[in-house]
């Protein structure tokens, strides 16, 4: 999936290069701490804002959205962004678009970095859909115990079956009641492990499993432990993004900005 070839005509950049990591992911914060003490490079890390205690970066931050394409422009004008790196989780299709469309009007070269789906392996027994609205239908009209592994802001879809008992598993405690009549809540933070998310799982007798494919291994353990226990896990599939060019590995992101950066200040 590399499409390195795409940047060998933009210009090198005297470092320190001024690159934004658009953040949200196991996979952003892999690449900051691999950016953090690198001189060459002066990463800016961007949140949405929507977990309330973020990991503390070890490099600059910002927090909130840019507000829309031409917010996004704006402020890769006047920060004077050399590179983005779109890491954010795959299911954040809308900063992704956004991403595409600023990039192109304002020059900047764009990198996504973008792991690959959870492929479904034997003993998987996965009902795929594409909308979380289809997800809510796919479990049924029969009450059934159901995790829901999907974070916070699509819950009140599940409001549409109140038949259902939810067990939620959010980063932070929510602040209001969840709009399901039948729920309880755990609140954790991934990676999370094979063995514990069993556990959690036959606690609390779940029947069905709903996530989103996000791929990679910070939150695999729900699928894993679902195929131990033989659950059906109704999986969503991924948002389309426009295409762009795209890595899977941090390695590949180091090598795109090596590659930005000019020969001479190498080492610096
Ligand atoms: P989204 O629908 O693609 O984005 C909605 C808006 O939030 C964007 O238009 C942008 O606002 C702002 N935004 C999103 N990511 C941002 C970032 N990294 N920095 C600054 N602004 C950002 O995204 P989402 O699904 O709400 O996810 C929000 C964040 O949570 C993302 O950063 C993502 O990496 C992380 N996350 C999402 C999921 C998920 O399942 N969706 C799971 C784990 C983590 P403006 O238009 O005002 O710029």
């Amino acid at each position: 999936m590399p499409v390195m070839s795409e940047m060998s005509s933009a210009p090198r950049i005297s470092a320190p290069l001024r690159l934004l990591i658009l953040g949200g992911s196991a996979d952003a914060n892999r690449l900051v701490g691999a950016l953090a003490r690198d001189p060459r490079i002066d990463a800016v890390l961007s949140f949405a804002g929507r977990t309330e205690n973020p990991i503390k970066p070890p490099i600059p931050c910002r927090i909130g959205g840019f507000g829309g394409v031409q917010g996004l422009i704006d402020y890769l004008r006047s920060e004077r962004i050399d590179r983005v790196v779109d890491a954010t989780h795959p299911f954040a299709a809308q900063m992704s678009a956004h991403a595409v469309e600023a990039c192109a009007a304002a020059g900047v070269p764009l990198l996504a970095l973008d792991r690959a789906p959870w492929q479904p392996q034997r003993g998987d027994h996965w009902i795929e859909v594409d909308t979380m609205e289809q997800a809510v239908a796919a479990l049924g009209t029969a009450p059934r115990r159901v995790f829901l592994g999907i974070g916070r802001q699509q819950l009140e879809l599940f409001a549409a079956a109140p038949q259902h008992s939810y067990l939620v598993r959010l980063v932070d405690a929510p602040r209001a009641p969840l709009p399901l009549p039948k729920v309880e809540i755990v609140v954790g933070r991934g990676p999370f492990t094979r063995a514990n998310d069993g556990a959690m799982l036959r606690q609390f007798g779940a029947e069905m499993v709903v996530a989103k494919n996000a791929g990679g291994e910070a939150t695999v353990a729900k699928i894993e432990a679902a195929r131990d226990l033989g659950l059906p896990v109704v999986m969503v599939r991924r948002p389309v993004t426009p295409p762009r060019p795209t890595v899977t590995s941090v390695i590949e992101v180091l090598d795109w900005l090596d590659q930005a950066v000019a020969p001479m200040e190498r080492g610096v």
